[in-house]
């Protein structure tokens, strides 16, 4: 596993435990997953057959508190992508401040041939196979790439059928009808935006003259993307998993998202000028002044992070960029606000849901907006000043701040140091 994606993830602690005096104790415990627990759902198809879906669920660690992470649909989900995934979750948690660990779930299907009904069986299916390790304190799933409201309302509703009552507070990100929450569905875009705002100073950016690049244009892109467009960002491109599409002279995210509803693509909406048809990967590295990937992990690699032009990358996407690209863009001197700060306003979210649900006590738009503000604002400050302070990327000052947290809940039972003494 040397190469894994976890084993690069992972570098990423050790990068941060130079910059802290962390108790060995400490990197040793986050060494590896808690649990990971792998199943095979059997699913009937519409045809009547059955067929079999690889499916796993990894708890990273729970110190701070009960699990937290999304569930993924997507034919190349695998064990090391779940680990790893939930690794940054647990950081992500301890960014945002939260009372969580990580977790992360997934299940290894191209979501898009199945028919609703056999979506709704395997995500139910999904449950009856982890439901003794998920639970409201145990480990709360919430959305990712392919799964939506309706399937986490699916999984609530399965759950609280084998418990015997109504559980909400199991899941996150499920239909405002269900106990979801107000301002769920666009708290990643919005909090990608509210750090960006908040950060403009340092970071040099003015919105009318900022040219954005998205890479992916689903939940977290399209809400980023059209909360930019509303404050005079100028859009220029956007892609999808078949194409991408770029035109200097701009383009309104609404109606391009029209018209990805009505046609599964892309490719072919209007925009400004003339658009350019191109490939995700030429997408990437077209000229802009603020590049936000939204789509996958490792997209900035060694191999195309020199032709990356954007000056700032705001990490929409979780593990966009692999450590060796994070070296070529530091030496360049390109500004990367990191994944687990970026894109932290959907857990925030889906924490102040599972909050919601287990007091019966509901909120409204604006309270939950302005709380995510508060939550968010002053990680970004922490470690903007961190960053200053010691001379680190933002990475590395966000791991910086995350280590500490967690390093504190883990000696708070005692260390090496305590126990010898
Ligand atoms: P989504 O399913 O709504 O959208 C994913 C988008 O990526 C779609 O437009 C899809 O066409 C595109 N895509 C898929 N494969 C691609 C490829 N190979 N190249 C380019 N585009 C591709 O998913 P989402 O919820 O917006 O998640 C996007 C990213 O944001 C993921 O990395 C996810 O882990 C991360 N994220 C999402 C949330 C959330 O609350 N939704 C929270 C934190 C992080």
């Amino acid at each position: 596993m040397a190469s894994s994606m976890f084993a690069k993830a992972r570098k990423r602690l050790h990068q941060a435990a130079k910059h802290l005096e962390v108790d060995p104790d400490v990197l040793e415990k986050l060494k590896y997953p808690q649990e990971t627990l792998a199943a095979s759902l059997m699913v009937r198809m519409d045809d009547g057959s059955r067929r079999s879906f690889k499916a796993w669920r990894c708890r990273y660690d729970d110190t701070r508190g009960p699990t937290k992470g999304g569930i993924r649909y997507h034919p190349k989900v695998n064990i090391d992508e779940i680990m790893t995934l939930a690794f940054w979750m647990t950081f992500k948690c301890a960014v945002a401040n939260l009372p969580y660990g990580g977790a992360k779930g997934g299940i290894s299907v191209d979501s898009k041939k199945l028919s609703p009904a056999e979506l709704e069986r395997l995500s139910r299916a999904y449950v009856m196979a982890f439901a003794r390790f998920i639970g409201p304190d145990r480990d709360i799933p919430a959305p990712d790439v392919y799964t939506n409201a309706m399937v986490m309302g699916w999984m609530a509703d399965e759950y609280s059928s084998i418990v015997g009552h109504p559980s909400p507070a199991v899941i996150t990100g499920k239909p405002l009808a269900l106990g979801g929450s107000l301002g769920r569905n666009d708290a990643t875009g919005r909090g990608g935006h509210i750090i960006l705002r908040h950060l403009e100073k340092e970071l040099g950016v003015s919105p009318d003259k900022t040219r954005v690049v998205l890479q992916g244009f689903g939940n977290a892109s399209f809400h980023c993307a059209r909360l930019l467009h509303d404050d005079g960002f100028r859009i220029i491109g956007v892609s999808d998993s078949k194409s991408a599409i770029y035109d200097p002279d701009g383009m309104d995210p609404y109606a391009v998202m029209e018209h990805k509803t009505a046609n599964r693509t892309v490719s072919g909406a209007p925009t400004n000028g003339k658009a350019e048809e191109i490939s995700n990967e030429q997408l990437l590295e077209k000229e802009c002044d603020l590049l936000i990937p939204a789509a996958l992990e490792h997209q900035i690699t060694d191999e195309n992070a020199a032709r990356i032009s954007a000056p700032l990358i705001l990490e929409l996407a979780n593990g966009p960029t692999t450590p060796a690209a994070d070296a070529i863009l530091e030496a360049k001197g390109t500004i990367v606000i990191p994944d687990i700060l970026a894109n932290a306003g959907g857990v925030t979210v889906s924490y102040f849901e599972w909050t919601q649900n287990k007091a019966g006590y509901y909120w409204s738009e604006d309270e939950v907006r302005s709380r995510l503000r508060e939550f968010l604002v002053p990680q970004a400050t922490v470690i903007w000043q961190t960053k200053q302070k010691k001379e680190l990327s933002l990475r590395t000052a966000a791991y910086v701040l995350a280590l500490e947290r967690i390093a504190g809940a883990v000696a708070a039972h005692g260390t090496r140091a305590y126990f010898r003494s």
